[in-house]
């Protein structure tokens, strides 16, 4: 029996409805591998930040570095800023824990209506690998002469070797296990220092994967082939802010941001990892049970897989995909399960313990 203490914020909103059905999930697919889950939950989040001031506790971060994983919900309300969720808990959740791989696999899934639909949708499996602690996301910069005609905004971006080469050796290897290629994102013609500097470093790593196929694209190039010709790609690589926007475009390109999961990954394990569906706390429909845990699930996969146990993730990923394949789907994919109703689909197709 293997065992593993995974800290649990479900957060804001629908957070807190889809991480239950992720946690049931994942108990019953532990059943059947000899997985044993030790669920700690923490009520980080911004009703937390409204009542005490802060996001979570000063020691917060102490609290879950002995984790073998986060699983996040959804961080974010109306009311409060942006970037007090984000530098509140995700930001320093991700610096802290050295996570500087943002995972996020697409497909197009049976079931869910893609925008591509009829183009050759159904061929499209890629994973964006985005940088996740440096690039242009730095706080260095300023404003200058505020509400003068001469005001001006610096922002600086940081890119290290170190931090180019360990997200383009994580890529490479994921394109190894995948038997395929990657794609690098860059705008070397436009942003003159970093993304030089980016296309060699990556191109040195490529240089000790004889094996794996290497493309680089300019991103305004690459966001319109990720439109037209999605199929084509495979592992893209990018740094914090190309990263960022091309997860978000591929995860509408496959149809709902309610299934598109992702992983704050530290590769080395010697911090816990973070995984959190894409979307967000969604204050629409917060409270009526309606909304689609896939993404959290799916997060949950990628959980697995990063603990080394790819054959239950398997098996999870086809119970969730299995019931959408069958017709059982919630709303935002035009069907008419609630939460609760696609959640029992997929524990029925997760059969009994072994
Ligand atoms: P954030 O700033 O926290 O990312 P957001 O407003 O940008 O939030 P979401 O909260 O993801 O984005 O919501 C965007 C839209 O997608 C909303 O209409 C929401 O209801 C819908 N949506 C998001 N996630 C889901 C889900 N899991 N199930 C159903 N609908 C969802
Ligand atoms: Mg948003």
């Amino acid at each position: 029996m293997t065992r593993y203490r995974i800290a649990l914020v479900p957060g804001d909103g629908i957070g807190t409805e889809v991480l239950p059905p992720a946690e049931a999930a994942l108990e019953a697919v532990g059943r059947r591998h000899g997985i044993e889950f030790a669920f700690d939950a923490f009520d980080w989040s911004c009703q937390r930040y409204l009542a005490e001031g802060a996001m979570m506790p000063a020691d917060g971060l102490d609290r879950i570095r002995g984790h073998d994983a986060v699983l996040l919900g959804a961080v974010g309300w109306p009311g409060v800023p942006d970037h007090v969720s984000l530098w509140g808990l995700l930001i320093p959740i991700r610096r802290e824990f050295q996570q500087y791989v943002n995972l996020r696999p697409v497909r197009v899934l049976e079931g869910v209506p893609s925008p591509l639909r009829g183009a050759g949708a159904g061929d499209v499996d890629l994973v964006v690998v985005r940088e996740n602690v440096e690039g242009e996301y730095s706080e260095i910069g300023g404003r200058m002469g505020r509400g003068t005609a001469e005001e001006l905004a610096v922002q600086e971006s940081v890119f290290t070797r170190r931090g180019i080469t360990r997200v383009a050796e994580y890529a490479y290897a994921l394109a190894e296990d995948r038997g395929r290629h990657v794609t690098s994102a860059t705008k070397s013609n436009g942003i003159v220092h970093t993304m030089p500097f980016w296309d060699e470093v990556v191109a040195e790593v490529a240089a000790r994967h004889p094996g794996v196929r290497s493309d680089k694209e300019h991103i305004d190039a690459l966001a319109a082939k990720l439109v037209l010709a999605p199929g084509r790609f495979d592992v893209i690589v990018g740094s914090n802010l190309f990263g960022d926007i091309l997860s978000d475009l591929a995860a509408a390109v496959a149809g709902s941001i309610g299934v598109a999961p992702a992983g704050n990954l530290n590769p080395e394990r010697e911090f816990p990892s973070m995984f959190e569906p894409v979307h967000g706390s969604a204050p629409d429909i917060a409270g009526q049970g309606r909304a689609n845990p896939l993404g959290a699930i799916w997060s949950a996969v990628l959980m697995l897989d990063h603990l080394g146990h790819p054959e239950a993730g398997a098996e999870l990923l086809a119970a969730a995909t299995g019931a959408l394949a069958d017709g059982v789907s919630t709303a935002d994919l035009g069907g008419t399960a609630d939460t609760a109703g696609y959640t029992r689909a997929v524990l029925d197709r997760i059969g009994p313990p072994r």
